[in-house]
C-alpha cells in the first residue's frame, strides 16, 4: 500500500554506534569493501536479512540496524573481536608499503585525477559506461599498488538514469534523487575543534553577477580519496544548485557548467583538500578524457596570478609539463564542442581573471583543415595543455594519432605524439569469487600476493567444467528473477509470468552482450537474419542462449529503437526462453553476468570501439571472447582465446558491412563455437550430450583447454594492475620529472622554453630547406652502399642548435610517398653565412627496390617530450 503521507522533506539520521563495534562505521565507509569480500561477509554475518534488505550496501545496512540490536552486538565478545579484526586489516591495507613504494623518491608524490564520472560500486551510481567503470577501475588499482591518486568528479544528485521499459519495449528513464547522508561520503569541512565546522565552499563567479558555489564531499577508495564536488548548496540559486543534477542531463550552457565546475572547482578542491590534510601537492594531473580539461586553465591562472606571476606562454608550458590527457573515442558524437562565443561569455564573467580570454580561446579552436573555428573542442584544448597524451589499446592510438593528425600538420601520422596505454580491470572486481577461492596467492588480499596466473591449469577439466556450470546456473537464476520483475513494470501481472521460471538453461551455451547502446556497438546485428539467429537458438543438439543488456543515452532515440526492436523479438513465446534483454543495466548486475557467460560477443564498427573492457572482464571468469577486430581484442587475440568475427572493406556501405559482419558471425556460432563447446569437434566423434541433462554432459576438453589458456595469458594483461604501472612507467613519472624541471629555480626552465618557442614560432616561416644533394650513388646503388646527404638550409635568426635536420628515408612507392620510414639526424658542417647552413650526413641504402629519401627540419629543445610537440616542421 502507498502511504499517503508524504515527507517534504528527509534528513538522514546517522547511526551512532556503540563505542566497542564502532569501527564498522570506518569499514562501511571506506569503498574497499566493494572489492574485499571478507569485509563484506562480516556485514552479512552480522544479521543476513538486514544485509539482504540493504541490497548489500553497508552504509544502508548500518542505518537499518535497531539501536537494541546494535547494543545485542556489541555486547557481544565474537562480534567485536571480528569487527575489530577486520578494522585491523584495513589498517594494515592503507598503511602497507605497496608496489609504488618500491620505486623510490624520483616517482610523482602526488598525481591527482579528474574525470566526470567514477563506477565505483552499484551503491554510489556516478558512472554511465565505460569510461565511469574504468575511472573507477583506475582508482582501486591506484589504492592496491600504492599508487598516490586523488580523485577528483562530480557528485549527481541523481547520477546516471535508472531504465524499464514500457509494455511496448520503449526505454524509460528515472532520475531516483541520491541522499549524500546515505552513501559512503563524508563532507569537507573547515577545521574546527569539534568537527564540525562549516563546510568547505569553491566558488566560480558565472556572468551576470552570478555565482556557482559547491561542497567537496570525500569518498575513500582504499587508499585514494576522491572528492566530489556538489553544486546542490543552499547560497547557490536554483540554477546553479542543478548544476550537478544529472550525469549526461543537459547538453549546452549546462553542460559547460558542469565541466567548468569539474575541472576549475575541482582544481580549487584540491588545493582546500590539500591545505585541509597537510597533503603534498600533486605533481601530475591527469585529464581523462576531454570533459576535465579546464583544470589546465585554472592552473595556469594560479601560475598568472601568484606574487611572481608568469606570463601566459611561461604558465602553459609549466602546467603543460606536468599534465597528461587520456583520449577515450574516436567517435566524433562522443568529443564535447562547445560554441566558442559559449566559452568567451562564461569566462568574461572573471573565471580566470589574469587569462586573456583570447588565449582560451585558441586552447579549443578548431583552427586546423577541416575544424571549424566558431567551435571550442574540448579534446584539442586536452591535447594543447598536456605534453603526453594516450590513447587507450595500441589500436586506438593509431586511430586518434590520424584523427587529431591535424593538429600537427605536415608530420606523418605515426609521429603525432599521442600513445597508447591499453585499458584494465581491477581483477578483484570483477573475479567471480568461485574463481577467486582456486588461487589465495593470486586473489588474497596480501601485499605480496604472488603473479600466479596458471592457476587454471592445476584444476581437473571437471571440476572446472562443474564451476563453469555453477556460475552459469547462477546467471541463470538472476536473469528469471530480474526477467519477472521487468515484465512486472511493464504491466505484466504474476499470472501471466510463470514462464520466466524456465527461462534459460544451465546447460546451453550462453551468450553474452551488455554496454551501452550507442549506435557503433551494433546492438541488434544478431537480428540482422531473424530467421537464422532463432535457428541458433532453437537449434536441437547445440542451441545457444543469450543474454543482453544496455542503456540508451536518454536523447538517443536511434538507440532506444535498437532496444525496442530487440526487446520485440525476445518477447515471442517461441525464443523467450532462449534470449533476455535486462533493463538495467549496472555494476551488480554485471558482477553476476560475466562470469555466467560462456561466450563474450562484441561486434563494434570497427575502429571506433576504444578499447572496450567488458570482454576483458568476461575472459577473467573464464569466458571466450567472440569479437570483432576492434579496441583490445585488436591486440589480445591469439588464436586460443576465442574467435575473431571477420571485418568487411572499409569501402563497404554500412548496410553491406552489417550483412557480411553480421553472416560471418552466424557462420562462427554454427561452425566453431557451439560444436566446440558441445563437445562435436573431438576428432574421434563424440557425439553431443545437448542440452538438459545434467551430468550427462560430457567435458569439452579444447572449450576447457581455451577457457585455461584465456585465463592464464588474458588475465595478467587484461588487469588494471598491469594498466597502472604503464601509466606510472610511461606517463606519470615522465611528467613529474618533466613538471619538476620546468618549475624548478621559480619556473627557470619554463620561462626559457617559453622565450624560446616564441622565438622559434616567429622565425619559423622563414624556414627553408633550399637544396639537397647526395653524393656517392652510383648508376647502379647496391645493398650497403653509403649515400651522403647534403642539406643547404635558411635558418636566418635561428641557430642550427635550434634545430634538428634529418634525413627520412625508406621505400618509395609509385605515388613517391615514402614506407617502412628510418629517420636520421644530419649534422651541422658548415655556416654559409647570411643565415644559411650545411648540414650533412651518411646513410647506407639498407634495402633493396626503390628507395627514396627526403629532409625536414624541426625545432630541437630538450625539454620537449617530442619532436613533434610544436607541430612543426619544414618539409623539403
Ligand atoms: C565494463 C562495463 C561497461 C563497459 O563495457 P564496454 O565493453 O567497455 O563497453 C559498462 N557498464 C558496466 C556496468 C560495466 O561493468
Amino acid at each position: 500500500m502507498v502511504s499517503q503521507v508524504k515527507a517534504i522533506r528527509r534528513i538522514t539520521v546517522r547511526t551512532v554506534l556503540p563505542e566497542s563495534i564502532r569501527p564498522l562505521a570506518r569499514l562501511a565507509t571506506n569503498l574497499r569493501w566493494s572489492w574485499h569480500r571478507p569485509t563484506r561477509e562480516l556485514f552479512e554475518w552480522l544479521n543476513a536479512d538486514l544485509w539482504a534488505e540493504s541490497d548489500s550496501d553497508p552504509v544502508t545496512f548500518l542505518s537499518l540496524v535497531s539501536r537494541e540490536e546494535l547494543q545485542r552486538l556489541a555486547a557481544d565478545q565474537d562480534v567485536v573481536k571480528r569487527v575489530h579484526a577486520a578494522a585491523a586489516d584495513l589498517d594494515q591495507y592503507l598503511e602497507q608499503p605497496r608496489w609504488y613504494q618500491s620505486l623510490g623518491d624520483g616517482a610523482p608524490s602526488c598525481i591527482a585525477y579528474f574525470s566526470p564520472e567514477f563506477g565505483i560500486t552499484e551503491v554510489l551510481p556516478q558512472y554511465s559506461g565505460g569510461l565511469g567503470i574504468l575511472a573507477g577501475d583506475h582508482l582501486k588499482a591506484a589504492s592496491d599498488l600504492g599508487v598516490p591518486l586523488i580523485g577528483v568528479g562530480l557528485l549527481y544528485q541523481a547520477g546516471y538514469f535508472k531504465q524499464s521499459l514500457s509494455r511496448d519495449a520503449w526505454q524509460q528513464e528515472t532520475y531516483p534523487v541520491l541522499d549524500p547522508d546515505g552513501l559512503p561520503l563524508t563532507l569537507l569541512r573547515e577545521p574546527s575543534p569539534d568537527g564540525n565546522g562549516t563546510p568547505l565552499q569553491i566558488a566560480l563567479p558565472l556572468p551576470d553577477g552570478r555565482r556557482l558555489l559547491a561542497h567537496v564531499w570525500r569518498a575513500d577508495v582504499g587508499r585514494v580519496p576522491l572528492l566530489l564536488l556538489d553544486s546542490d548548496v543552499p547560497g547557490n540559486d536554483d540554477a546553479a544548485r542543478s548544476i550537478t543534477d544529472r550525469l549526461y542531463g543537459g547538453g549546452g550552457d549546462h553542460r559547460l557548467q558542469q565541466e567548468l565546475l569539474l575541472g576549475m572547482g575541482g582544481v580549487k578542491a584540491l588545493r582546500a583538500f590539500q591545505k585541509l590534510t597537510g597533503g603534498p601537492a600533486p605533481e601530475v594531473f591527469h585529464t581523462n578524457e576531454g570533459h576535465a580539461g579546464f583544470l589546465g586553465v585554472e592552473r595556469i591562472q594560479e601560475m598568472m596570478s601568484a606574487a611572481n606571476p608568469l606570463t601566459w606562454e611561461e604558465a602553459l608550458a609549466a602546467g603543460r609539463a606536468s599534465t597528461v590527457f587520456t583520449t577515450h573515442t574516436p567517435v566524433p558524437a562522443g568529443i564535447d564542442r562547445f560554441e566558442t562565443s559559449q566559452i568567451q561569455h562564461f569566462f568574461e564573467a572573471g573565471l580566470a581573471p589574469d587569462v586573456p580570454v583570447a588565449k582560451i580561446l585558441d586552447l579549443g579552436r578548431e583552427d586546423f583543415v577541416d575544424g571549424n573555428p566558431f567551435v571550442f573542442n574540448m579534446a584539442v584544448m586536452g591535447l594543447r595543455l598536456a605534453q603526453r597524451a594516450n590513447g587507450v589499446a595500441k589500436l586506438h592510438g593509431v586511430v586518434s594519432r590520424g584523427m587529431f593528425s591535424a593538429l600537427w600538420p605536415g608530420f606523418d601520422h605515426s609521429e603525432v605524439p599521442i600513445t597508447s596505454v591499453t585499458n584494465g580491470v581491477h581483477v578483484p572486481t570483477w573475479v567471480d569469487p568461485r574463481i577467486a577461492q582456486l588461487s589465495p596467492d593470486l586473489f588474497g588480499a596480501g601485499a605480496e600476493a604472488k603473479e600466479d596466473w596458471d592457476f587454471a591449469y592445476r584444476i581437473s577439466d571437471e571440476d572446472l567444467w562443474a564451476l563453469r556450470r555453477e556460475m552459469r546456473m547462477s546467471l541463470v537464476e538472476d536473469v528469471r528473477r530480474r526477467l519477472r520483475s521487468a515484465w512486472k513494470k511493464r504491466g505484466a501481472a504474476d499470472a501471466e509470468l510463470a514462464w520466466t521460471d524456465s527461462v534459460l538453461d544451465p546447460d546451453v551455451l550462453t551468450i553474452g552482450f551488455a554496454r551501452r547502446v550507442p549506435t557503433y556497438k551494433r546492438l541488434t546485428l544478431m537480428l540482422r537474419d531473424p530467421a537464422r539467429l532463432k535457428a541458433l537458438l532453437l537449434h536441437k543438439t547445440h542451441p545457444i542462449q543469450l543474454v543482453i543488456a544496455g542503456k540508451s543515452h536518454p536523447a538517443d532515440d536511434a538507440g532506444k529503437k535498437m532496444i525496442q526492436d530487440l526487446v520485440r523479438f525476445t518477447d515471442d513465446p517461441e525464443v523467450r526462453h532462449r534470449i533476455a534483454f535486462l533493463p538495467n543495466y549496472d555494476i551488480a548486475m554485471a558482477r553476476t553476468l560475466f562470469p555466467g557467460t560462456d561466450v563474450w560477443l562484441n561486434n563494434p564498427l570497427r575502429p571506433l570501439e576504444a578499447c572496450g573492457t567488458s570482454g576483458m572482464k568476461a575472459a577473467l571468469n573464464g569466458s571466450l571472447n567472440l569479437s570483432v577486430m576492434d579496441g583490445w581484442w585488436d591486440e589480445m587475440y591469439d588464436g586460443e582465446n576465442g574467435w575473431a568475427i571477420p571485418t568487411a572493406n572499409n569501402d563497404a556501405s554500412p548496410e553491406e558491412r552489417d550483412d557480411i559482419e553480421a553472416a560471418a558471425l552466424y557462420e562462427l556460432l554454427e561452425t566453431q563455437v557451439a560444436p566446440k563447446f558441445y563437445g562435436l569437434t573431438v576428432s574421434h566423434g563424440a557425439g553431443a550430450a545437448g542440452p538438459s541433462q545434467p551430468g550427462a554432459q560430457k567435458v569439452p576438453t579444447h572449450w576447457v583447454s581455451m577457457i585455461k589458456h584465456t585465463m592464464s595469458h588474458l588475465g595478467p594483461a587484461v588487469s588494471a594492475d598491469r594498466m597502472l604501472k604503464d601509466y606510472v612507467n610511461v606517463l606519470y613519472r615522465p611528467a613529474a620529472i618533466a613538471g619538476r624541471q620546468a618549475n624548478a629555480d621559480n619556473y627557470a626552465q619554463a620561462k626559457t622554453l617559453a622565450a624560446w618557442t616564441s622565438r622559434i614560432r616567429a622565425a619559423w616561416p622563414q624556414i627553408q630547406v633550399e637544396n639537397v644533394d647526395s653524393v656517392g650513388v652510383s648508376e647502379d646503388p647496391q645493398i650497403g652502399d653509403l649515400l651522403q646527404v647534403n642539406a643547404y638550409v635558411a635558418l636566418n635568426d635561428l641557430t642550427p642548435e635550434d634545430v634538428c635536420v634529418e634525413v627520412a628515408y625508406g621505400r618509395a612507392e609509385d605515388n613517391d610517398e615514402l614506407v617502412d620510414v628510418t629517420v636520421a639526424e644530419l649534422k651541422a658542417a658548415e655556416d654559409l653565412g647570411k643565415g644559411r647552413h650545411l648540414f650533412s650526413g651518411t646513410l647506407v641504402i639498407d634495402r633493396s627496390g626503390s628507395f627514396g629519401y627526403t629532409v625536414r627540419i624541426l625545432p630541437k629543445h630538450t625539454a620537449l617530450a617530442s619532436m613533434a610537440e610544436l607541430g612543426l616542421i619544414v618539409n623539403a
